[in-house]
């Protein structure tokens, strides 16, 4: 069996075919379910490496499986979409598909979980369990059916049978060759509201005739932000955020309607539970004040919480095989991401590989038209799921991990 220095060592081996396979996915994105051809290319990936696998799983997702028969089952997930963004960078293998562009590094992880996939694969007799190699369309949208790839993933039962999953995210704040992971909370539960303030129609200069939908409307919104400074523990976090105001036709007509829509960021399940519910508690002044309401509170993606026990293994594997000064603490965002869906159901850890190039002054951050990686970071992903998945097989034992679930 390899030791993780020596697993690190066959990825880098391997990463001329990573590039290749990272470039290919870059050139050609696919926005959110229409992975056609992505999905294709890994399903052809894994056919040429010998790993059995299942197509159209959560529309386009691709589900491989490496290994045999009964033990404990780990799942490694990478994630398969890109994004609306004109990509502005010069690289040679910048985006061919105008518009849409790899802006959050999703062609990395596919690659990256292909890389595990061949270094996984020659041992599969080994193996003490099964490894699950979730290929996950659309992580980021959630569409008008409420559901993102991970959630349909979860409801198709990919991770019925599911001991722990491991997820991956490039990071270019971290320096390509580090990893970064966190123990609990990591990213925000999103969620988005659609509120009408309704009232009454009245000329302008005979307002008291009337009820002015924008003045409630300025209510609501200042006493919302008091929710987060008075409503919530100061040691707890949150943001509510107004994005968008509609209302009124003319400058001197009393508006009888505002629509607001916005965002609500949490990171405690219990918190979440409260905002939803005070902020309601909020909006329905209006009607003290003569007007009406509506609300609509919808949730999207759960927060980010790692399992502190499975998160710990995997810093211990990365620092086995990158050096202990390698695995650095990854910052909590406010930010989202759907692999909280799978955290649902079982245990979870979702870890960063540094991607910032050490000749870039500043990170070419996410969901930007400039952003890209430093691709010595798809041999540290490579190996870290590899290695992860082998030790957590070997390792692996019921009593203890069900014990440190209670
Ligand atoms: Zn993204
Ligand atoms: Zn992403």
């Amino acid at each position: 069996m390899l030791n993780a220095e020596m697993m690190y060592r066959q990825a880098q081996q391997l990463l001329p075919e990573l590039i290749h396979i990272r470039r290919h996915l870059h050139q050609w994105p696919e926005l959110s379910f229409h992975e056609f051809e992505t999905s294709a290319f890994v399903a052809k990936r894994l056919h040429e490496l010998g790993v059995r696998h299942e197509t159209e799983v959560a529309r386009t997702g691709v589900v491989g499986t490496i290994g045999h028969g009964e033990g404990p089952v780990l799942a490694l997930r990478a994630d398969m979409d890109a994004l609306p963004i004109m990509e502005e960078s010069q690289v040679s293998y910048r985006s061919r598909r105008e518009g849409v562009m790899h802006a959050c590094g999703h062609d990395a992880h596919t690659a990256m979980l292909l890389g595990a996939a061949m270094l996984l694969k020659p041992l599969e007799d080994t193996l003490p369990g099964r490894v699950k190699l979730i290929f996950q369309p659309a992580e980021e949208i959630i569409g008008g059916d409420g559901y993102s790839g991970a959630k349909l993933m979860v409801e198709e039962g990919v991770i019925d049978d599911v001991d722990a999953i491991i997820g991956i995210h490039v990071d270019p704040t971290i320096p390509a060759g580090s990893v970064g992971v966190r123990p609990g909370p990591m990213m925000a539960a999103a969620d988005r509201i659609e509120i009408d303030i309704l009232g009454k129609k009245a000329h302008g200069a005979y307002a008291y005739l009337g009820t002015d939908a924008i003045v409630l409307a300025a209510q609501v919104i200042m006493a919302a932000q008091t929710l987060i400074s008075r409503r919530i523990p100061a040691v707890q976090e949150g943001v509510i955020t107004f994005g968008e105001i509609h209302g009124g036709v003319r400058d001197n007509i009393l508006s009888d309607r505002v629509h607001l829509t916005g965002t609500v960021r949490s990171f405690d399940p219990a918190i979440r539970d409260q905002l939803e519910r005070e902020l309601e508690e909020v909006v329905s002044i209006v009607k003290k004040m003569g007007g009406d309401y509506r609300y609509r509170y919808v949730r999207g993606n759960p927060s980010v919480i790692n399992d502190g026990q499975l998160t710990g293994f995997v810093a211990r594997v990365g620092k086995q095989m990158l050096g202990a000064d390698k695995v650095v603490e990854a910052s909590k965002t406010t930010g989202a991401e759907d692999f909280s869906w799978y955290m649902q159901r079982t245990r979870g850890a979702f870890v960063k590989v540094g991607a910032k190039a050490p000749q870039w002054e500043e990170s070419r951050s996410l969901h930007t038209s400039t952003f890209d990686i430093d691709e010595h970071a798809l041999a540290v992903g490579a190996a870290l799921l590899a290695q992860s998945a082998i030790r957590w097989l070997q390792e692996y034992d019921a009593d203890r991990w069900r014990m440190a679930q209670e």
